[in-house]
Order: structure tokens, then sequence, then C-alpha cells
């Protein structure tokens, strides 16, 4: 009776350890989250102008001020597909104690300039590490006289470029749904958004890595979509509000992205980020 009750602590103990396990088995699941953000809501902003879309700039600087001092590895399109994607690379050393994520922005806003280019420099300055952000850009958009004022030009994404916290990727040419055109319409949308980014920031990306993959806009896809996206590009973005999981079978065209707007807090993004996605489902593909 007297050693019975001695041994009890020891399966708690071993049941404490066995739950560890397996909660940690559940967090080092194979997942990146790829966050797909606006513009930025400076901290001014009237209240009668506060767009969801978008984002105030106090918990942006807030959580990527985070994610830099918790190693993590901002990825760029090009590196999830060499190495989570295609897997034909293997993870560089320097990256390998990392959590891998990806930050995007969408649409091109003058915000990502005026607001988030400033909080990059800080916090490279602070923390003598670069965080790089993708950009998915409309580059008909750009071009517009009238859009000046609500978006990037040319000069302002070859600066951030330049600076190394860019990864300019295509959004199509004028952010139209993809779905509605016709095949003509549809091949101008997709080689010339290419073609146009790439003229911009030539000279500064020799190994045109510049609008080699793209996002859907609206997140709209399909078969005729996909396959046309497929000759231009090497990989293509949805807005689904899944979570990637890169041990399945990749569809290179339809990696999945979580929509953040205004409502989602700094924990939400946080608890998505540690893997903690209880209301987050994984995008379903096939076995390996
Ligand atoms: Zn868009």
């Amino acid at each position: 009776m007297n050693q019975k009750n001695q041994s009890f602590p020891f399966h708690l103990l071993l049941a404490v350890f066995i739950l560890f396990f397996v909660i940690k088995l559940f967090v080092n699941k194979p997942v990146i989250p790829i966050f797909g953000f606006h513009g930025i809501l400076p901290a001014n902003t009237p209240t009668s102008q506060l767009q969801n879309m978008h984002y105030p700039e106090k918990d942006l600087e807030k959580i990527l001020e985070h994610f830099v001092s918790n190693n993590y590895w901002f990825l760029t399109t090009q590196e999830l597909y060499d190495y989570f994607l295609k897997k034909q690379k293997k993870v560089p050393k320097e990256h390998s104690s990392q959590k891998p994520i990806m930050i995007s922005f969408d649409d091109g806003y003058k915000t990502v300039h005026t607001n988030l280019l400033p909080i990059l420099s800080k916090l490279e300055n602070k923390y003598g590490k670069k965080i790089k952000v993708v950009l998915f850009i409309n580059p008909g958009i750009m071009e517009r006289k009238e859009s000046t004022s609500t978006h990037l030009d040319c000069q302002e994404l070859r600066e951030g470029l330049k600076k190394g916290f860019y990864d300019i990727q295509s959004h199509g040419l004028n952010h139209k749904n993809l779905m509605t055109l016709t095949r003509r319409e549809l091949v101008k949308e997709l080689q010339q958004a290419q073609i146009k980014l790439r003229q911009c920031t030539q000279d500064l990306d020799p190994q045109q890595q510049v609008a080699s993959h793209l996002a859907y806009p609206y997140g709209a896809s399909n078969k005729q979509v996909r396959h046309y996206a497929s000759k231009y590009y090497l990989s293509t973005y949805l807005y689904n509000d899944k979570i990637l999981d890169y041990d399945c079978k990749q569809n290179y065209y339809e990696i999945p992205r979580i929509p953040v707007n205004r409502q989602m807090t700094f924990q939400q993004m946080l608890e998505i980020a540690e893997g903690f996605q209880q209301d987050k489902s994984l995008q379903k593909c096939e076995a390996k």
C-alpha cells in the first residue's frame, strides 16, 4: 500500500512528459505562416479613415520587432520555393535554427514606403538584422498618374530594393480578377506585369528574381488562370486563410496565405506564427 502511494507521482511525471512531447510534436509541425497585409495606418489616422484592410503602424512595428528579436527567418518567395516547395536546395546553416515566416504586402500602397520602410530601417539599426518583406505589386496602377498619391511609384520601389528590404513580385498588371478575363487579356495581365516590374528594377536585379512569383488579385484563380500563370511564374499565392504545410506534396500554384486586417491582434498573429493556430486550418494537401 505504502509503495503504491510512492510510485504515483512517477506515473504523473510520465504523463506530463508524454503530454510535453505531444505538444512539442504539434508545435513543430512543418508549417510556414504566410501573412498578407495591405497598407499601413499611421498612428494619427482619423477614425473616419480607419480602413479595415490596412494595419496600424504601431502594432505592425511591435509584431515585426517580436519576429526579428525571436530569431525568425523572413523568407523571400524564391527561398520558400527553393527550400520548402521544390526542396532542391538544403536550408543553409545560418538559417537552420530559425523559424521560417513570410510577411507580404499587396497592392503597393504608398504607406509601405512612408510608414513601413522607416520601421524596417529602425529595426535593422537596433538588431543588426534585415527584415525582408514581399511586395505583390500591380505595375499598371503604379504608372497611373492619378494614383501617385496612394500607390508606390517605381523610384520608391527601387529605394527599398536597393536597401535590401523588398522582395518585389507580381500581383498582375491592373489588379483584375483573372478568372473573368479572356485568354488574351489574361496573358496580358500576367506577362506585362512581369515585363514592367523587371523594367523598373532591371539594373538592381541581375538574376531576375523580381516578378518571378505572383499573388492572384482577390486570391481568385481557376484551372485556366493557374495554367497560364505557370507559363510566366514559378509559383503563385492565394489569400485563403490557410497555413502552408510544407511536408505535403505541393502545388506551386496554390500557396496559402493568411489575410491580416485591422481586427487581427498582436496576440492572434503571435499564436499563428508560433504554431498554435487552433482556429486556422492547414491547407489540404496530398501526402508525399
Ligand atoms: Zn490585391
